[in-house]
């Protein structure tokens, strides 16, 4: 057993240490949750979604408490922490509404008398998670989990223990059965181990590259599930027939919007060069315009990063660009966790700001002549979570979407999560699918009846 102590990354001060758990209570959660299990798929999906909408209505009864400590641990500020909250209200009401269906029996007309494929629950899931969005990545993992008849064991970031066990407390205040989901306070060392253990069934990650590479190749030696849901470098595709104003509104948001920390926020600009100048203007004047300041303060919309490493890497991804003749037209500078929300010219696929993830408010803006060439560049990524594509023409955008090389193409919107689409990347980014009926069925066996 150790410890591991939260840091406010805004004070800088201590929020709370928490003891890990030891090898003996692991091997207890897990033995409760894989007894669980047996009981809980045996419920019916009026039970189960009595208590996902009594899940529901915890979040958005306790939202201000809930978003309270989300924005201590990361520095994320408040008014997007509650939206955080009443969003997993939403996945856990759309997945009570939905499940069952998603889950039905499949008839299919064959030689047999009747043959179908039946969805049916696998078990125990391990779910590994990080800090950007504390609630909600455990949410779009849980929701369809729990509904589906599976139970979740949650290894959250070791930054969010505190909102790892108000996720724990939502469920159990909801009333659902003690170990339907519970949480492990461990470090990532211990994870192996875990994932070997027989009762865990299948893994789910969504975090970094090299964290989903190590937990993909512990699974896949035994055989076991994963969905990985890993970086994304999205490109922001602004052509010259675009709406001006709207995309510079959207552009901002998809960018600066949890102080840049998400996965799918937009983090490429490409734009036209016959509109670039004027374009590149009015967005750093709405980027001036951002309120910086303490996350717990109601207009706050630029925090702090989640922890002070993280901005320091970030700092040196801005650093190593501008040595490679990036401009710096507003930010830049790093004090402690802080960021300022940066924009940077003149960027070249060959600088980190363009050819790696980063996590924080840093815009990178590169322009082109064609849209060949925008979508060249678009693509010239290891990453392949979506992209968005500006332009009042629709037709002509949903007919090159085929091109990007993408999970997801959103046309005058920035790329979002919605529980009722699919949610997930390609190359780099991952494999496998979050949320709509392609999420809840990821982690369920499809298993053949036939009936002679
Ligand atoms: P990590 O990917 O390291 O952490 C995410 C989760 O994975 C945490 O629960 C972490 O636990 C766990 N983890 C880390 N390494 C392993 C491992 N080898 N085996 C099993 N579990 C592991 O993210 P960081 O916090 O270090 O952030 C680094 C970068 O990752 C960011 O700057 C960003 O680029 C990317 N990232 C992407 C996210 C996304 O939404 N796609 C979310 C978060 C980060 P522990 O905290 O205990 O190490």
């Amino acid at each position: 057993m150790s410890t591991v102590t939260s840091i406010n990354p805004y004070t800088g001060k201590e929020i709370e240490s928490f003891k890990t758990h030891t090898k003996k209570e692991i091997s207890e959660i897990l033995q409760n949750a894989d007894n669980r299990f047996y009981s809980w798929r045996e419920t019916s999906f009026t039970e189960r979604k009595k208590l996902m909408l009594a899940a529901a209505s915890e979040l958005k009864k306790n939202k201000e408490e809930y978003a309270k400590t989300m924005t201590a641990e990361i520095g994320k500020p408040i008014a997007q922490s509650i939206a955080e909250i009443e969003k997993c209200a939403w996945v856990c009401e759309y997945y009570a509404e939905n499940a069952k269906e998603h889950m039905k029996n499949e008839i299919v007309k064959t030689d047999a008398f009747k043959s179908y494929c039946s969805y049916e629950p696998l078990g125990v899931v391990l779910a590994i998670m990080p800090w950007n969005y504390p609630f909600w990545q455990v949410f779009r993992f849980a929701a369809p989990a729990l509904m589906a008849g599976n139970v979740g064991i949650l290894k959250h970031a070791s930054n969010v223990f505190g909102s790892a066990l108000n996720i724990e407390k939502v469920f159990k205040r909801a009333g659902f059965p003690a170990n339907c989901f519970s949480t492990l306070l461990i470090g990532s060392d211990s994870i192996e181990a875990i994932i070997e253990d027989p009762m865990v069934k299948a893994v789910t990650l969504t975090g970094s590259g090299p964290a989903g590479s190590a937990v993909a190749s512990a699974a896949g030696r035994m055989i076991k599930k994963t969905v990985l849901e890993l970086g994304g470098s999205n490109a922001l595709v602004v052509l010259k027939d675009c709406d001006m104003d709207a995309t510079v509104d959207t552009c901002v948001q998809a960018r600066f919007q949890n102080t840049g920390q998400s996965c799918i926020a937009g983090k490429r600009l490409l734009v036209d060069s016959s509109i670039s100048e004027e374009f590149i203007e009015r967005l750093v004047k709405k980027v001036r315009e951002l309120k910086s300041g303490d996350p717990a303060d109601e207009d706050t919309y630029i925090g702090t990063l989640a922890r002070e490493d993280l901005a320091k890497d970030l700092e040196s991804q801005v650093k190593r660009s501008v040595k490679k003749g990036a401009k710096v037209l507003i930010g830049g500078k790093r004090q402690n966790a802080y960021f300022e929300p940066t924009v940077l010219a003149d960027v070249t696929p060959k600088m980190p700001v363009f050819n790696e993830e980063t996590f924080g408010p840093v815009l990178s803006v590169s322009t082109f002549k064609t849209l060949d060439e925008a979508i060249a560049l678009s693509n010239d990524s290891k990453f392949g979570l979506g992209v968005s594509v500006f332009t009042k023409d629709i037709k002509a955008a949903e007919d090159i979407a085929y091109r990007f090389n993408e999970g997801a193409v959103f046309i005058n919107e920035l790329v979002k999560s919605d529980p009722r689409l699919p949610f997930g990347g390609i190359k780099e980014s991952g494999y496998g699918r979050e949320l709509s009926e392609h999420g809840i069925r990821e982690f369920l066996n499809r298993k053949t009846i036939f009936i002679n």
